[in-house]
């Protein structure tokens, strides 16, 4: 069991800031999913904790030790690279096994250890084989044993499912989960995918830049993100950001919202905000209190995504009924649920 702590750590290559004063703790057993645009700097901080490169500043701790003074062999940290590095014309055995000896593995240990992984990743069969004769699902598998078979306490996942189809992508995902809580590994991987991230992630981190521009429990940053871009990243379909006024009317606080002017229970200071509102807070109703006009029609999986413009602004609403391009439709907001933010993008609470 290893806990994580990384301390202001940045990372330069030439003029290029690829990680930029992160910090973050993990708990031991616990996962991070690290999400965010390509060279955002995700395989930098992978690297980084493995030990493959140098922090150009800060300090990385497993178990609040610095890192320098573990020796490799009891940082025990296992790491599945974005491109598949097996070594071509050598049997899947070695490959998984390869550098044991060197980390002090006896041989019967070492066959022991490859046994175990190697049942648990159903690829037994496959050990004899080279890495010409296995299918893109097969060696997705022999990397994940090479990854875990050293003991390892920590697991770097650098987007190991991007090249898999669904149905392998799903299976894998459920059966490394199952193997990371059964051994209480601490994890963190790498995606672009949403919902491999809440699928895996006890926390949430978004990288953009090489900033960690939001490090969250999942459900948190979906409910109660704590800047623009962290809530714009998460959630299909995505979240609407409307434009929107805090001011008095007649000695009340109002906010004025796609032409109306809503009574606010809580107040704010006066001022320009942006509302951020989820599709599924807005409702069609025959009686609703805003409306608006169909300019657009989405299929997503079983349900209709409408953009609905509404006093200059495109909302997203999804909805199960049928309706038409240039249909008049009415529709509520569950205001309990708007979030505001400021004009740099900072969430505002009310007060
Ligand atoms: P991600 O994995 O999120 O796509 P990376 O960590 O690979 O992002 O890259 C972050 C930034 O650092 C990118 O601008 C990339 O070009 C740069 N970078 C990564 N590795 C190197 C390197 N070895 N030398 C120079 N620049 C690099
Ligand atoms: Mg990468």
């Amino acid at each position: 069991m290893t806990s994580i702590r990384l301390s202001n750590i940045s990372k330069k290559y030439q003029d290029i800031l690829a990680v930029e004063d992160v910090s973050f703790s993990l708990g031991s057993g616990e996962c991070l999913a690290l999400i965010g645009p390509s060279g955002a700097g995700k395989t930098t901080l992978l690297r980084l904790l493995a030990g493959l490169e140098e922090p150009t500043e800060g300090e990385i701790y497993f178990d609040e030790v610095y890192v320098k003074d573990l020796p490799i062999k009891e940082r025990q940290v296992g790491m599945m690279f974005q491109t598949p590095l097996l070594f071509p014309h050598v049997k899947i055995r070695h490959n998984i096994t390869y550098g044991m000896d060197k980390l002090g593995f006896s041989k019967e240990e070492t066959e022991a250890k490859l046994e175990e992984v190697a049942t648990q990743l159903k690829i037994a069969s496959l050990l004899d084989r080279t890495p010409e004769a296995l299918s893109g699902g097969e060696r997705q598998r022999v990397e994940m044993a090479r990854a875990l078979v050293r003991d390892t306490k920590v697991l770097l996942l650098d987007e190991p499912f991007a090249n898999l189809d669904i149905r392998l992508k799903e299976e894998l995902q459920k059966e490394i989960k199952e193997i990371q809580k059964e051994r209480g590994i601490t994890m963190i991987l790498s995606t672009h995918d949403q919902e491999e991230a809440m699928f895996f992630g006890d926390w949430i981190g978004i990288l953009d830049h090489g900033r960690l521009m939001a490090f969250e429990r999942a459900l948190t940053l979906y409910e109660n993100p704590s800047n623009v871009f962290a809530a714009s990243f998460f959630g299909k379909p995505r979240m609407n950001f409307v434009d929107g006024k805090v001011h008095i009317v007649k000695g009340k606080m109002a906010l004025e919202l796609l032409g109306k002017q809503i009574p606010l229970e809580r107040g704010l200071p006066e001022q320009e905000v942006l509302v951020g509102i989820r599709p599924n807070y807005i409702q069609f109703h025959p009686v609703g209190e805003f409306s608006g006009v169909i300019e657009e029609i989405q299929h997503v999986n079983a349900q209709y995504l409408y953009r609905v413009k509404c006093e200059e602004e495109l909302l997203e609403i999804d909805a199960n009924a049928p309706m038409k391009i240039g249909e008049l439709v009415y529709f509520d907001i569950d205001m309990e649920h708007m979030l505001f933010f400021d004009r740099n993008g900072e969430r505002i609470e009310l007060r």
